[in-house]
């Protein structure tokens, strides 16, 4: 399909309908300029995703990334409140004009340990690099188009109204949003907006795994293991019995439940009783009390096996997030605003590059679904995890998937950050971008909308609700990354 296919017929439907036929100032002038800015400014996006996939810097160590799109906020009127939260890498950045409605678009930015890979379309890893595998390079760069083109809107235009951009580190199990959650931060908003990286195009609505994870540190005796082993206790058999009786306790969860650890430090050399030893724990289910139940099994088993191998534990936990709640007034609002922006077509050579990785993946879906959009839903449940789901239940959220990878490729994948770091990834990003700015200035002109969505919020949470955050820390875990 040649490039920009299916933004023009998407514009030709919409003259057709006689949205964009209208005066600069009018709803539909309004969709038309946000759209013209966006893509005038998608060779800088480009250029700032590729910059930060070049950086790429793991959770809570984004100085680079986060300054970069602070940048170009900035110039482009925003005032920043840098390292909100006690998180120096997070920031909020506001534009717009006071007491009207306040919409939040979310950026993440952090990259994964270990998962530097090349841009081309096979395996070139770049050895022990982190690596842009869950595309977050292209969510801070579309965000800030996005935010950038309402900005201009509000000013251009004067209606009341504010946009913000949260950039919000270490999604990655740093939990970087729920300390901005606890902050108080997102109080007087009255709707977030944000996007994801994917191999499809969907407004879709689901909710997630709410997830707690952290690491068990057992302590021992260090003896000779065959000289004097009845003098050693095993820091590594406290974490094996552990590991047997969480492997047991997985007949006796909820069937949702996903249990997984990996030992982060099993001992140094066999011939030594290990003196120390690491397990890291995550768990998830859809149910955020599911989640709290389950951890606290997996806590008691961890002081068990202390006492049954005459070793201590000591517990850090480093994350916990809460599932995500969606919103069907607000994911209707994206859907509209999807189909209203088009799909931005990659050109050939992205074309391409996706069909080079589709065949390193087993039995990918069709090329075509680069182009396409999904049809609308709500009542899903995704197996992943996310920050983001704390600021769903605080306030009215939704959030889109635009096709930056190749059809068929998983999130977390070499193949995932080849095509972050590529054009196949812009032209989802531009997606993306254009369809968040187009539901952003709907919800500014439409109160009735946020009241809504907001009744709908609480009709979820249920009467009784009361925020516990999953999050057993006071301060984010900053060096969570730096050590590993
Ligand atoms: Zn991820
Ligand atoms: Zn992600």
């Amino acid at each position: 399909m040649a490039p920009g296919t299916v933004i023009v017929r998407a514009l030709q439907a919409a003259l057709l309908a006689g949205l964009l036929c209208a005066a600069p100032g009018s709803r539909a002038g309004g969709q038309a300029s946000v759209l013209a800015a966006i893509d005038a400014y998608a060779p800088r996006m480009g250029e700032v995703a590729d910059a930060l996939w070049h950086n790429a810097e793991p959770g809570y160590l984004e100085q680079r990334s986060s300054a970069l799109l602070q940048r170009e906020l900035r110039e482009a009127g925003f005032s920043i409140e840098p390292g909100v939260a006690g998180m120096p890498t997070a920031f909020v950045a506001r534009a717009g004009n006071g007491h009207g409605p306040v919409i939040a678009l979310l950026a993440e930015m952090d990259a994964l340990p270990g998962m530097g890979q090349a841009a081309v379309p096979g395996h070139s890893p770049l050895h022990g690099q982190p690596g842009h595998a869950c595309g977050h390079n292209l969510f801070g760069a579309g965000t800030v188009a996005a935010a950038r083109a309402v900005a201009r809107w509000l000013h251009d235009s004067g209606r009341p109204g504010e946009i913000r951009v949260y950039g919000t580190p270490a999604e990655e199990g740093g939990s970087g949003k729920v300390y901005m959650v606890r902050a108080g931060l997102f109080d007087d908003v009255d709707a977030v907006l944000h996007w994801h990286p994917a191999d499809r195009n969907s407004a879709a609505q689901s909710g997630s795994m709410a997830n707690v994870n952290g690491r068990f540190r057992f302590a021992g005796l260090a003896s000779h293991a065959s000289i004097a082993p009845e003098r050693g206790r095993s820091a590594l058999d406290g974490v094996e019995a552990m590991n047997h009786m969480a492997n047991l306790m997985r007949e006796h969860v909820p069937v949702d439940a996903r249990i997984h650890y990996t030992i982060s430090d099993g001992g140094g050399a066999p011939n030594v009783v290990p003196a120390s030893a690491e397990v890291w724990y995550y768990v998830r289910h859809p149910d955020p009390d599911v989640v709290r139940g389950v951890f606290e099994r997996v806590q008691n088993a961890a002081e068990g096996a202390a006492m049954g191998t005459g070793t201590r534990v000591a517990y850090t936990p480093l994350g916990g997030v809460y599932s995500l709640l969606p919103n069907d007034t607000l994911g209707r609002v994206l859907d509209s605003a999807l189909r209203a922006s088009g799909v931005a077509a990659p050109d050939a050579d992205a074309v391409s590059f996706a069909r080079s990785i589709q065949q390193t993946l087993a039995q990918p879906p069709a090329l075509e679904t680069l182009t396409a959009i999904a049809d609308y839903g709500i009542d899903g449940v995704s197996h992943a995890s996310t920050d983001v789901g704390d600021v769903s239940w605080t306030v009215p959220t939704a959030g889109l998937s635009t096709a930056t990878w190749a059809p068929g490729t998983p999130a977390h994948s070499w193949q995932a950050t080849a095509a972050s770091g590529h054009a196949l990834g812009h032209a989802g990003t531009r997606t993306a971008a254009r369809a968040m700015a187009l539901a952003a200035i709907e919800l500014v002109g439409k109160p009735d909308v946020l009241k809504q969505a907001r009744e709908e919020l609480d009709r979820r949470r249920g009467e009784h609700f009361d925020y516990r955050p999953l999050l057993e820390r006071d301060t984010p875990p900053l060096d969570y990354r730096a050590t590993r």
